[in-house]
């Protein structure tokens, strides 16, 4: 009896240990995923999010693998990277065309899906990382539609089982959906802020923003600063003589010609109709001038197609203008304003002078 006694109070111990441990195990769980949640929604961009959840959640949970599936038909997701200079940063995203192959993946059900690693199913998801063991596949949905998948790998094949802690898993995708969402929103409008919308080269606002720092970076280097401003020649006869929808096409296509020949680091806005400026950073006036006469050339001697066996020669008239440092001296308050302002004087001598040419201004600052 008393044998018996001792024996179950240390079955009961036992349980009781089990239970704590498991209880310490799961409090441990939730700490872990309230400090992943946090910072998911304290993000600070689509950049910081993208690298809070392929990065964040490896280290968070331990895990080895960690990709995203993202759906993006229209490639505009890959293009705000472009934009944002992080086209190559995130091996670990995979993004797909259409959402039928993923919606198949997580069939009516559209909830995680936990379980063994298997090729044919989970290949393409976990293609550009080391092949786990055990996935779970968690759908990210926004107002009920798949917009991508969050999927975590680990080189155990007892993580993930199928059913268990499905839960915490649906929540993480619900809380990755909206992060997800709203800071693509946000990159979207940011961007359609800075762009122009018929040439997608940058516009006004932009130009002028970046003026004022290339201005500041000037002082701080003392490296050059060149500015072209660029005019289409006669653009008024284009839209008279084939319509407006005809000179639009022109100046998308004048606008592609002379981002070709610029680098990354400089600026190119449309600073009104058919007048484009560009900053040409580090750049003094020979080398500006160089690259002016480039894309000058780049116009002038390749026609403009416009559909069927018509061909159009236009020509653009280049005014530039060059920002020296002037010592340790501050430079002037309206230096970037007045830089432009001579650049465009300049364009003025290059239509008197006959059109189809680059001017260099002959007036300093002051
Ligand atoms: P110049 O050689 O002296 O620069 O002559 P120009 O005809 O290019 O210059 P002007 O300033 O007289 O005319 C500019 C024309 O550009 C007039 C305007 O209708 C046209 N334009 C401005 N913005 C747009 C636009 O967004 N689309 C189209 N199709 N035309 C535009
Ligand atoms: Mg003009
Ligand atoms: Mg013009």
């Amino acid at each position: 009896m008393h044998h018996d006694v001792l024996k179950e109070n240390k079955e009961l111990r036992r349980k009781m240990t089990a239970v704590m441990a498991n209880a310490r195990h799961n409090e441990e769980r939730l700490r872990r995923f309230h400090e992943q949640e946090l910072n998911l929604l304290s993000a600070n961009g689509l950049v910081d999010l993208l690298r809070t959840v392929l990065v964040g959640h490896r280290q968070v949970f331990g895990l080895e693998s960690v990709t995203l599936g993202v759906i993006d038909g229209e490639y505009d997701i890959q293009r705000l990277l472009a934009d944002l200079g992080c086209d190559d940063s995130f091996p670990e995203i995979v993004f797909f065309e259409s959402g039928g192959e993923l919606a198949a993946f997580f069939a009516d059900a559209q909830v995680p899906r936990l379980g063994g690693f298997r090729e044919a199913m989970h290949g393409a998801l976990f293609a550009p990382v080391t092949v786990p063991a055990s996935v779970a596949v968690i759908p990210l949905r926004r107002h009920g539609r798949l917009i991508g998948s969050l999927n975590l790998g680990s080189v155990e094949d007892g993580r993930f089982i199928a059913g268990s802690a499905t839960h915490f898993l649906e929540r993480l995708g619900a809380v990755v959906a909206v992060a997800l969402e709203n800071a693509i929103n946000q990159e979207r409008l940011k961007h359609i802020g800075l762009t122009d919308a018929l040439t997608g080269v940058h516009n006004r606002g932009y130009f002028d923003r970046r003026l004022l720092e290339e201005v500041e970076r000037v002082q701080r280097d003392g490296e050059p600063l060149s500015c072209l401003f660029l005019d289409i020649d006669h653009f008024k006869r284009i839209n008279d003589n084939y319509g407006h929808q005809v000179g639009d096409r022109v100046l998308q296509e004048v606008a592609a010609r002379i981002k070709a020949q610029l680098r990354l680091s400089d600026a190119l806005g449309r600073y009104g109709g058919e007048e484009f400026a560009a900053l040409l950073v580090h750049t003094d006036t020979e080398q500006a001038r160089e690259i002016a006469e480039r894309i000058r050339m780049s116009i002038a001697d390749e026609p403009f197609l416009l559909g069927g066996a018509h061909h159009l020669v236009l020509t653009l008239s280049v005014g530039l203008a060059t920002l020296h440092s002037s010592g340790a001296e501050p430079l002037g308050e309206r230096v970037g304003e007045q830089l432009v302002g001579l650049a465009d004087a300049a364009v003025y001598r290059a239509k008197e002078g006959g059109r189809n040419r680059v001017e260099q201004a002959t007036e300093s600052f002051g």
